[in-house]
């Protein structure tokens, strides 16, 4: 059953909610939707406008940050105050970027301490995860207005090769922007499923993804079996890519026109124009074989076999960064099965030459290089969305699945690793007499307590008739469908009142996230059962105490005063150990309780029959 919403703010009609996949690259970034009608996946754009945004933040007089187009206009004229490549600071501190210090045209704060960088513009200071999540702001605003819906929920992709702290930057740099991470997912990974790659369960396949962008190339060599995707090995240079190329063919008419380097130094609106018709030349020798235009008097231009003949050497190091992987994955380049393209530098015949050669086989170019990593990241969040009905992500609970009960207990109903669809139900009770309303807390977790345990959703089951304690009978069940969308039901069977509710449970955890918590679980595994131990003895004498009070209360006549007070006696030393941490002692106060009662409850028993039978006549 399709969920359809409407959006409050727009009118306009939702289909359930919706996943964007996002690229957020080092020189541009964008993002891509599985389209609702054709289900492929497609980047996101305006009119006649790119789908690109580039990944450069300028801030004005004010402070205010603006990103894409129009920043990276400032590039060179307000080099302090504009911010590009940020994302080669995520989760670094400044020892780890000093060597390529110069390569920052603003001001990146050397501390001389291990903690992360900062970036200075103006009085302010920026970490990386903010100025990440300037971009990724610009990017969902950018989405919400094509799509005229709210975009909260997002799966980001990073280079396979970013460690924890990298990943973790970029994961608060979403939250910054409002956005709910629910994956991030390997760059070389998204290219993968981009191209279809990993979504049949039976398939095998050895994967080497050629990654080559404006400033960074990455190879990434993959292995996919039954859908799950693992990184063998990735090699790259993180300071080589088309904007090599672009400077090679500058040096060739510098050569040309007998320019020095000083010159250009020297000149700032030389040095721009050059570099400007040398990029435009090298796009323009990717479709043909020779380039020339007038500028300033001149004919710059450049043949297809001198172009290639220049930016050889940089081939040569991108294939030795290929061999090299090849030689950590312990394979050769014929065990390779499929080879994808990624990046805009890929466009150039040259480089996909190269990379066929190297590797034996034609490579995957059909999907737009630029765009490939983006449309990878939407094909994932479709996953997680449950639309893909193909491809289940989930087959089993990687958590277990429960509920709160007395104590704050988690008491669970589907236990960890369980197949999917599944259902299971149970049945609980009503603690006091008359309660007319039950709250069903769901939870997910290894935990005995819920508080240690992540919460799904909560709600009320009421109209419960007035019963006494312990008389209801509420049915709570759990229903995983294949969707992995769990349906939490909750049924008074007396009265059949009845209540339910839809979670999704998978939702915002990632795999490093469930397998914090079972590690969790495991360490935590021995003070849980203390606790549980300890939490179970409260409720009992909780239980004992009120139901000896209640007792006592209706019972008066029957008990004499010196019994009134030992039993008074016995509950307040039970009412004692409740507040302390002493399960035995717990135990053993409930049990000297029930000793001074027991003979009560027969002589209630008695007078009760003695009271039924007078006044019969028999
Ligand atoms: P990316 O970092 O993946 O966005 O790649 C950007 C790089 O791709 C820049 O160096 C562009 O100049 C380059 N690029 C874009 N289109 C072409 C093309 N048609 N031929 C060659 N290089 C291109």
């Amino acid at each position: 059953m399709a969920k359809i919403g409407i959006n409050i703010a727009t009118g306009s009609l939702q289909q359930s909610e919706m996943i964007v996949g996002i690229d957020l690259g080092t020189t541009n970034s964008l993002v891509a939707i599985i389209h609702p009608e054709s289900k492929n996946p497609v980047a996101l754009k305006e009119h006649n406008s790119s789908s690109l945004v580039p990944s450069v933040i300028h801030f004005d007089a004010w402070g205010n940050a603006e990103v894409g187009e129009t920043a990276k206009t400032y590039l060179e004229t307000d080099t302090q105050n504009t911010i590009f490549s940020a994302k080669r600071l995520m989760g670094k501190n400044y020892n780890d970027i000093k060597e390529h210090a110069s390569f920052f045209t603003y001001k990146v704060i050397d501390d001389d301490t291990d903690r992360l960088v900062k970036v200075q513009v103006g009085e302010k200071f920026y970490s990386p995860i903010e100025l990440s999540s300037f971009i990724l702001k610009e990017l969902k605003a950018r989405a919400e207005h094509i799509l005229k819906t709210p975009v909260t929920k997002a799966v980001i992709t990073v280079p396979a090769y970013f460690n924890d702290a990298q990943r973790q930057a970029t994961r608060d740099a979403g939250k910054l922007a409002g956005l709910d991470v629910l994956r991030i997912v390997n760059e070389p990974t998204a290219a993968a499923l981009a191209y279809g790659l990993g979504l049949h369960k039976e398939e095998d396949k050895t994967v080497a993804v050629y990654d080559l962008g404006g400033g960074t190339f990455d190879i990434s060599i993959l292995k996919i079996s039954n859908g799950i995707f693992e990184v063998l090995s990735t090699n790259g240079d993180t300071y080589l890519g088309g904007d090599d190329f672009d400077r090679a063919i500058v040096q060739y008419w510098m050569q040309e026109f007998g320019i020095t380097q000083d010159e250009l130094k020297a000149n700032k609106e030389l040095a721009q124009g050059l570099r400007l018709r040398a990029e435009e030349a090298k796009k323009h020798l990717s479709n043909s074989d020779t380039f020339s235009v007038e500028w300033n008097g001149d004919t710059l231009a450049i043949s297809k076999a001198t172009f290639e003949s220049l930016i050889q050497p940089l081939l040569d190091k991108t294939l030795q960064c290929c061999k090299q992987s090849l030689q950590d994955a312990k394979l050769n380049a014929a065990d390779i099965d499929t080879v994808v393209m990624v990046g805009g530098s890929t466009r150039v015949p040259a480089v996909k030459n190269a990379v066929s050669n190297f590797f034996g086989k034609p490579v995957h170019d059909e999907v737009n290089p630029d765009e490939v990593v983006a449309l990878g990241a939407a094909v994932q969040a479709d996953i997680l969305a449950g639309n893909n009905k193909e491809f289940l992500l989930l087959d089993i609970t990687p958590l277990s699945l429960g509920i709160e009960t007395m104590g704050g207990l988690m008491d669970v109903l589907i236990p960890r690793n369980s197949k999917i669809p599944t259902k299971v139900g149970r049945q609980y009770t009503t603690q006091k007499d008359g309660q007319s309303a039950m709250r069903i807390s769901v939870y997910q977790g290894e935990r005995d307590l819920v508080k240690d345990n992540r919460k799904l959703a909560e709600f009320n089951l009421t109209g419960i008739p007035g019963m006494p304690a312990g008389l209801p009978k509420v049915e709570v069940s759990f229903l995983i469908n294949a969707d992995g969308i769990l349906v939490v039901k909750a049924k008074e069977l007396r009265s059949g009142v009845e209540q339910s509710i839809e979670v999704k449970p998978q939702y915002g955890l990632t795999d490093e996230e469930v397998e914090q918590m079972l590690m969790d679980s495991i360490t935590h595994a021995k003070d849980d059962i203390a606790t549980r131990a300890l939490v179970e003895a409260r409720t009992e004498g909780e239980q004992i105490l009120e139901v000896t009070e209640k007792f006592l209360t209706k019972n008066s006549s029957i008990i004499a005063p010196e019994e009134m007070i030992t039993t008074a006696q016995a509950m307040q030393a039970l009412q004692l150990a409740l507040t302390m941490e002493d399960k035995d002692l717990i135990h053993k106060k409930v049990e000297e309780l029930n000793e001074i009662t027991r003979p009560f409850a027969e002589r209630a028993m008695d007078a009760a029959v003695s009271g039924a039978l007078k006044g019969k006549t028999i």
